[in-house]
């Protein structure tokens, strides 16, 4: 038994898990950039390996880790995130029907809409719980949940979603890169299959583009999932997961930390004379509070919204001004960013024009607050 089986998940992550290995007894995992794997000679491959495109030693630290704080049975990385979200969707049959929220990252809902029209997919958009609720009293294959969900942070009741997923015979896939497993664990309250973008927390640096599916139990939609990374080949670098693993040693306190600031600004801002409105679940005035406040365990993570009075002119003028935030898309990483997301998601987009998405790294609260407070009295001006 591994004497770390009683250890609470943020030790688990920042010991990486693993055992040190003979020869060297390497307090880090070893990089792994072989492509190919030796065979005996009586054909067998006394590595367990044949080709890194199906199953690369490159991958173990961080799928076992991963496991362990989604509490899962398996888990595999891809090379983004979106590749690990498609790679569920490609494994549908066609056919399926498809249940996905209103309210969820923007270029899988393009990616989702394009895809059901060519595979014969029927794609059911829900507002909200009560929606799904009655979506789901017709048969499914699957359910989307995305919580909180981009861009104004609406709330999910994974639970309930979960219960009704499968009376309609569907299973419930959770990306749950905003909340990370720091604050939820999807799969325990009855999802099926748990999705991150590794890019953001997980990874936590802005260096890395990843993903990463973690399943319940090993079934066959997971062998299909499984087939579709080794065949389709949407494969993570053997140095990407490297220093994916290397981030995820600091996962907790990264998290932790940006996740109070989230709280301490978004509380600063939300009767302030610029702001409109202050998108947050870890406020009382948000919609999904007293359901975040059920799922998500010691914090609401650290992604807000700042809708700016003057509409999308001042909002594109509050982010042109600040100084510390860097504009940039993307979210989960040690430096804050801060976006106007409708220009960035374009036509189409449902995101409000006033609105500007905050990602809170871990820089000193303070000086954050100080730097949104110049750039609207620069505004107000
Ligand atoms: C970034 C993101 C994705 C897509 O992940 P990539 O790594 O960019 O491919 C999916 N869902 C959410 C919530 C995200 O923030």
């Amino acid at each position: 038994m591994p004497h770390d089986e009683h250890c609470h998940p943020d030790t688990l992550a920042a010991r990486g898990l693993g055992d040190a290995e003979p020869p060297y007894y390497d307090i880090v995992p070893p990089l792994h950039l072989a492509s190919t794997f030796e065979r005996a000679a009586d054909g067998g491959y006394p590595g367990g390996r044949v080709y890194a495109r199906d199953a690369s030693p490159a991958y173990d630290a961080a799928e076992a880790l991963l496991c362990r704080l989604e509490q899962g049975a398996a888990a595999a990385l891809f090379a983004s995130g979106m590749a690990a979200a498609t790679a569920v969707l490609l494994a549908l049959r066609p056919g399926a029907r498809v249940v996905a929220p209103q309210a969820m990252y923007w270029a899988l809902r393009r990616w989702l809409i394009e895809f059901s029209t060519n595979w014969q997919i029927t794609l059911d958009f829900y507002a909200d719980g009560d929606e799904l609720a009655e979506l789901l009293g017709r048969p499914a294959d699957l359910v989307w949940v995305e919580t909180p969900a981009n861009p104004t942070w609406e709330i999910t009741d994974i639970a309930r979603a979960a219960d009704l997923a499968h009376a309609a015979g569907a299973r419930l896939v959770v990306d749950s890169t905003v909340a990370t497993p720091v604050f939820t664990r999807p799969l325990n309250l009855g999802a099926d299959i748990v999705m991150h973008s590794a890019t953001k927390y997980l990874n936590g640096h802005s260096d890395v583009v990843a993903g990463v599916l973690v399943a319940r139990v090993e079934d066959e939609l997971w062998a299909r999932i499984k087939s579709t990374r080794a065949s389709g080949g949407a494969i993570l670098g053997p140095f990407e997961a490297w220093l994916l693993n290397r981030g995820l040693r600091t996962l907790f306190p990264r998290v932790r930390a940006a996740a109070d600031s989230a709280a301490s600004i978004a509380a600063h801002f939300e009767h302030h004379p610029a702001i409109a409105a202050v998108l947050y679940p870890g406020l009382p005035s948000h919609p999904g509070h007293d359901i975040a406040a059920r799922q998500m365990e010691g914090g609401y993570g650290a992604m807000l919204s700042l809708r700016i009075r003057g509409g999308e002119d001042a909002a594109r003028a509050v982010a042109a001004r600040v100084r510390l935030f860097r504009r940039a898309t993307s979210l989960g990483s040690v430096e804050s960013l801060i976006e106007h997301r409708a220009s960035v998601e374009g036509s189409g987009t449902r995101c409000p024009v006033d609105l500007l998405r905050v990602s809170v790294g871990i820089e000193n609260v303070q000086d954050l607050i100080n730097d949104l407070e110049q750039a609207l009295r620069a505004t107000a001006d």
